[in-house]
């Protein structure tokens, strides 16, 4: 299982793609992709191989530079179609991929369906657009939305999340692996679970830690602890022996 997001890319969807195939070797039952298209978000995604997801796009490719994707190793709920990730809220405005477990998911789940939450999957991810959303629509902006869901998350995750309309990718970790690729002259960053999701495009990582918040948009990455307080870590150059 695995996550990829890229930030000022001229080719999400094809960027996404490499990422994801990158990630096979750590094993998936299902992948799937958003991106950030125009006035949408547009999300692709299937049980099975990365080359039928790829069959899925053909016929009607995304055009966007920041997206999100994902390789899903079932936890919660078969792999089917709609069970693969990205996972949506009710209005399609929030999109998050999630690798981990969501422990408490079943109480925050029953919580917002008695809301009026409608719920489209079987995973314990899907409680994570949901709980943003509801954020969202008490007044919060999605900062303070996506910090305030993550925080009531019990378990282990590595989550990105996009928005509607706008061109960033909101990320958090704790207890799974999440790391950023920076290609400092192009402007772009990279999310992912393992380094090799992004070698194709950059060699230089920062290596965030848990409970680490990333807020991604083309040019610009800003990391803050789990205190809200801002931090520099170091950006280092991968050792790679192919
Ligand atoms: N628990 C989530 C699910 O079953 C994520 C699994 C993963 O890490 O791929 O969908």
């Amino acid at each position: 299982c695995g996550i990829i997001a890229c930030v000022g890319s001229d080719d999400a969807v094809g960027e996404l793609l490499t990422g994801l195939e990158n990630l096979e070797y750590r094993g998936y039952d299902s992948a799937g992709i958003a991106v950030q298209n125009g006035n949408n978000i547009a999300v692709r995604k299937k049980a099975g191989k990365i080359s039928e997801l790829k069959e899925t796009i053909a016929s009607d490719v995304p055009n966007g530079s920041v997206g999100i994707g994902h390789t899903r190793w079932s936890t919660h709920g078969p792999p089917t179609d709609a069970n693969a990730h990205p996972h949506t809220s009710q209005t399609d405005r929030v999109v998050v991929v999630h690798n981990g477990i969501i422990e408490n998911y079943e109480s925050i789940r029953r919580q917002l369906e008695a809301e009026g939450y409608e719920f489209k999957s079987e995973t314990d991810t899907e409680v994570i657009p949901h709980l943003v959303e509801h954020h969202l629509d008490k007044g919060m902006d999605v900062e303070q939305a996506f910090k305030t869901a993550v925080d009531e998350l019990d378990g282990s995750y590595a989550v990105a999340l996009m928005v509607d309309g706008e061109d960033k990718v909101y990320a958090a970790r704790q207890d799974s692996p999440l790391v950023v690729g920076v290609d400092d002259e192009a402007g772009r960053f990279y999310l992912a679970s393992d380094v090799p999701a992004f070698l194709d495009f950059t060699d230089e990582v920062i290596y965030i830690e848990d409970g680490d918040f990333a807020e991604v948009t083309p040019g610009n990455l800003v990391l803050t602890d789990r205190e809200g307080n801002v931090v520099e870590r170091d950006v280092e150059e991968v050792e790679w022996n192919a």
